[in-house]
């Protein structure tokens, strides 16, 4: 038996795992996140660990075929490609790529790797495609990213949220247990299961978030629901996002987004009416070439507001993969090192430096973002742990060319994913029921993952994975999760997420502990800036952002928007639920019975979805759920991401997933 948490998304449902004749069964467990509830996805989580499609052994690479190995055939095709082609193309020329679903132990152990083994700054993560702009957003704001800045039962005690882009209806069910719907105000372009709990559904045309944000703060100022005691006691800047938002005026903003003026000020008055009142946002507001910017505008709405940091009320971010928070805190991504240290700050190298018994100028200094790394030439090699970007990324029958063009591709994965279908060689790792270690949930409270049983024969821990790769290259390291969780400890110390008070044992007996935690004294800290803000001067920041459209808009061409998003059925790039026999799901066009009449097809009926960059076919779903001007479809099956534009936005280098130009006609 243990008990640990759900595999998949950033709720981390607590679960109890029980080994029986017929294989795994899964309970619920209650905590504060799921309050006894799982999601199909978690119920059917198990499935996976006896699954026909499970490696069991590793493959290599001969012409078109893959064909089983040994491990040592196989790492030593590893490293000695890494060699030859760092020798011919320089260090940087081979690169890693992480996951916002490893542990922490394993984000911080491919940092290192990366970093210290292979000495090349040429690494990133899938969470660049997740929640970057909000990160970038946070830390602009109040000098400090945490997804959710207080514990998700606030959300519960909430008179009124303001949910933006966020499906949790779907993404993670037992999360709605958390939103009254007498308060809840949905902002999205389609009616969601989300959208219709909602005592109020704000439905804006893809793109223009960023101006419904501006437009719900110019009513609040005019209204007088500016709570100028706490804009003049814990913030600057106001009187510069003020200016900026004066000429957004309620009819432009119809105008622009299409939400009712009624429907606007209806908003801000029940945010504004409300004893303590949310603001949160997701991918929906991120997931934009001006996805900074947007989240920012929704900042600057709630602290003009007076709801960051006070007791109750406050602005978050729900983070999406199940290690979202976590995973870009200890050093897989492009520009930092553990402890959400900035790779560019000497003294956080120096301190990481000493940890890793290594001199500061060795660190490599930042990398390239995601997608960047995932289209750049000068790459030549690619080692992928935890993720599957030939299905995930934007454009992504350009990535897949570019992945099956490397000279060396490395996926660890437990099952044949499409990326690592493309690859050179493939390692076969554990699952997490095989494996201890630690994940970070969305509000930032640090959980256990424990082990139920061995991993299959044949089969390897990632941490044994980049131990071995390490060790081969001349800089070992253990592949203990404890001992790579103490030694995480020591790196993030005095860091933003200062994990160093955390211990394996406190957590078993605590339940979990909220970084910040500086020493095992400290009790964690499940609510963020209640006295002052993490910026130098503990004040919140205003930063005025003004409203562009989106990279790629409608024209005469592809006269429609196309947006996508995810399904209750399944997980990210689907490569594990799209294996569960019992999560249902197809790829689909949704799209609004108007353009299905103006294009003459029926519900079920075949459709080719087109942009500039590709085009794919699926089963027309009409709904009215829909803006007659957008068609969506769920990401998790290959087609969508063929569409996708990689418009990158210029703070976070998200690319653009939520909006582009497309055209739908009958297949
Ligand atoms: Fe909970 Fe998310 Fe797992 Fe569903 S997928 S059971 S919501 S952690």
């Amino acid at each position: 038996m243990s008990d640990t948490h759900c595999p998949y998304c950033a709720l981390q449902c607590a679960m109890r795992l029980r080994a029986s004749a017929d294989g795994v069964v899964v309970e619920a467990r209650d905590f504060p996140t799921n309050r006894g509830g799982l999601c199909q996805k978690g119920w059917t989580s198990a499935d996976l660990l006896r699954h026909p499609d499970r490696l069991t052994t590793p493959l290599v690479r001969h012409g078109e075929t893959l064909r089983s190995a040994t491990w040592a055939e196989a790492l030593d095709r590893v490293v000695n490609g890494i060699g030859a082609i760092q020798e011919r193309h320089g260090r940087d020329a081979v690169a890693v790529f992480g996951g916002g679903g490893l542990t922490n132990e394993k984000a911080y152990a491919l940092g290192r790797f990366a970093r210290v083994a292979l000495r090349t700054r040429t690494i990133d993560y899938n969470g660049r495609f997740c929640m970057s702009s909000a990160a970038a957003a946070g830390n602009r704001a109040f000098g400090l990213d945490r997804g959710l800045p207080f514990p998700v039962e606030d959300i519960a005690a909430a008179d009124a949220v303001l949910l933006v882009g966020a499906n949790p209806a779907e993404t993670m069910p037992p999360f709605v247990r958390h939103l009254g719907g007498d308060g809840l105000i949905v902002v999205d372009p389609r009616r969601t299961a989300t959208a219709r709990l909602g005592a109020l559904h704000l439905q804006p045309t893809p793109g223009t978030d960023l101006a419904l944000a501006n437009g719900l703060l110019h009513i609040a100022i005019t209204e007088g629901h500016v709570d100028r005691g706490y804009v003049d006691a814990r913030t600057n800047g106001f009187d510069e996002v003020r200016a900026a938002v004066a000429q957004w005026w309620p009819a432009r903003v119809e105008r622009l987004t299409g939400v009712p003026v009624a429907d606007l000020y209806a908003a801000v008055e029940r945010l504004a009416g409300a004893r303590r009142a949310m603001v949160l946002t997701a991918r929906g507001a991120e997931q934009h070439a001006k996805g900074t910017d947007t989240v920012t505008a929704f900042v600057n709405l709630a602290l003009a507001l007076g709801l960051p940091g006070r007791p109750g009320s406050g602005y978050g971010c729900l983070t999406g993969q199940g290690n979202g928070q976590g995973g870009r805190e200890h050093g897989q991504k492009a520009d930092q090192l553990p402890g959400y240290r900035r790779i560019d700050d000497p003294a956080a190298r120096a301190h990481v430096a000493k940890v890793w018994g290594v001199a500061p100028e060795d660190i490599p200094g930042p990398g390239p973002s995601a997608y960047e790394l995932l289209s750049s030439d000068a790459v030549r090699a690619l080692l992928v742990f935890g993720s599957n970007p030939a299905i995930s990324a934007p454009r992504a029958a350009g990535v897949r060319r570019w992945l099956g063009d490397l000279d060396l591709l490395v996926v660890a994965d437990f099952v044949l994913s499409e990326t690592a279908a493309l690859a050179d060689v493939v390692l076969p790792t554990a699952q997490w029921a095989e494996e201890d270690g630690t994940m970070t949930n969305l509000e930032g409270r640090v959980i256990r993952r424990r082990r139920l049983s061995e991993p299959p024969e044949g089969v390897r821990t990632d941490l044994a994975v980049l131990a071995e790769l390490s060790g081969r290259l001349g800089a070992p390291t253990s592949d203990d999760p404890r001992r790579v969780f103490d030694e995480l400890r020591r790196a993030s110390a005095g860091g933003v997420a200062d994990y160093a008070g955390i211990t394996y044992e406190r957590i078993d007996a605590e339940g979990g502990v909220f970084w910040p935690c500086p020493d095992e004294s400290h009790p964690g800290t499940p609510r963020l800036f209640l006295d002052r803000f993490a910026t130098p001067d503990g004040r919140a920041r205003f930063v005025p952002v003004e409203h562009r459209p989106a990279a790629e808009e409608p024209d005469a061409d592809f006269p429609l928007y196309l947006t996508t998003g995810r399904v209750l059925t399944q997980y990210q790039s689907g490569a594990q639920t799209r294996r569960i026999t019992a999560l249902p799901g197809d790829p689909y066009v949704e799209l609004h019975p108007d353009l299905a009449a103006r294009i003459g097809i029926d519900d079920g009926a075949s459709v080719t979805v087109a942009t500039r960059r590709g085009s794919t076919t699926a089963p027309a779903r009409v709904s009215a759920t829909i803006r007659a001007d957008t068609v969506f479809m769920p990401f998790h099956y290959g087609g969508a991401n063929l569409l996708t534009n990689p418009a990158l936005d210029p703070i976070s280098r998200m690319p653009e997933f939520k909006v582009c130009a497309a055209k739908v006609t009958p297949a």
